[in-house]
């Protein structure tokens, strides 16, 4: 690299990162999937605080979920970026090997097809991840070693109070938390029955906690907030070809995401690389969802352009369009746990 071109390159990029040192900050994700939230539940039921986050900031009404309209693929599209096609999960089940119909198009080094949990670990190893679920078969679709907590705990309110203490004290960079009332009255009674309502309001309650925690800890405008569901219902059930069980409510807020109704088509498997982007982090190839960018403010994503144009440049590693990562089976020299994310924390603790 000649000199001059070596100082204009330098200069331009201390320029850039000064002027977009808050968007260079850690960002904190907090993810509530609320099992079985119909859009018509958000709309019809008591949801002041969903309905709160909306006014704040960039929401839908028709994002997508998969077919079939069950948990298991939906929450494993949610969180890998990418449909039944490629996962492979197409039924629901306790356990992963009965969950798989097809074979994943990629593995990762747990040999799953990597959620987001594992490309954040991957990419940025020091971060703090945690993950609440209400509902025990949530963990059979994550990497065991990805996050630092896996935890199931038994109702939504004790889901929500656990998942807020953890919260509070260790501050994870990205939290996943699932409730399950609402998935449950759905079944027993019928979505859009009176008692399904009053779960959705429930589950508003719970989220609206998580809220004001973020108020009380003054990280409210700093930390992003996203509030989806893996499908609705009809009847007593879902899994069907219907809209009341495949649309589901999308809401994000945070830095730099402008408030309104997104306008973009929104798929369920658009939140692991919405998450990404967020992080940036690179998605693995074989995900298809893309971030919604039309969300974020131009200025908040031109910089980003601007700093991933110069670090592509002549300054810095290169990036591939392919992502930075092998995704493939642990190689010899791995730690002994297998997982070379182990390695790489043991490394920066
Ligand atoms: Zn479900």
């Amino acid at each position: 690299m000649k000199f001059a071109s070596a100082v204009l390159c330098l200069s331009g990029f201390f320029a850039a990162w000064g002027q977009q040192a808050d968007v260079r900050q850690t960002p904190h994700v907090i993810i509530i999937g609320v099992d079985g939230l119909s859009v018509e539940g958000v709309t019809t039921a008591k949801t002041p605080r969903i309905h709160e986050l909306m006014a704040r900031g960039a929401w839908t009404l028709e994002a997508r979920g998969v077919m079939p309209t069950l948990s298991s693929p939906n929450w494993a599209s949610m969180i890998t970026g990418a449909g039944p096609e490629q996962h492979g999960i197409t039924s629901n089940g306790v356990l992963l090997q009965k969950m798989v119909t097809l074979p994943a198009v990629c593995r990762d080094a747990e040999g799953m097809f990597p959620t987001m949990f594992e490309v954040l670990r991957m990419q940025s190893p020091a971060s703090h991840i945690a993950i609440f679920h209400d509902w025990p078969g949530f963990a059979d679709l994550v990497e065991k070693h990805a996050p630092d907590v896996m935890q199931h705990e038994r109702g939504a309110d004790r889901t929500t109070r656990v998942a807020i203490d953890y919260w509070k004290q260790k501050r994870p960079e990205l939290m996943f938390v699932h409730l399950d009332n609402v998935d449950h009255t759905g079944h027993e009674y019928g979505w859009g029955s009176h008692e399904y309502n009053k779960a959705v309001a429930d589950a508003d309650g719970y989220l609206g906690e998580f809220v004001d925690m973020l108020r009380e800890q003054g990280a409210q405008d700093s930390t992003y907030v996203l509030v989806t569901s893996d499908h609705g219902g009809k009847g007593r059930e879902h899994g069907k070809n219907s809209l009341q069980e495949i649309q589901i409510p999308w809401i994000l807020v945070g830095p730099g995401v402008m408030p309104g109704r997104v306008a973009a088509s929104v798929y369920t498997f658009d939140t692991a690389a919405t998450v990404a982007w967020i992080f940036d982090v690179n998605p693995p190839d074989c995900w298809i969802g893309r971030p919604v960018i039309s969300v974020f403010a131009p200025a908040m994503t031109a910089a980003r352009n601007l700093e991933r144009h110069i670090v592509q440049g002549n300054c810095g590693p290169q990036r591939t369009s392919t992502g930075i990562i092998a995704w493939g089976l642990p190689q010899n020299g791995d730690d002994a746990s297998g997982h070379p994310a182990d390695a790489a924390r043991k490394g920066q603790n």
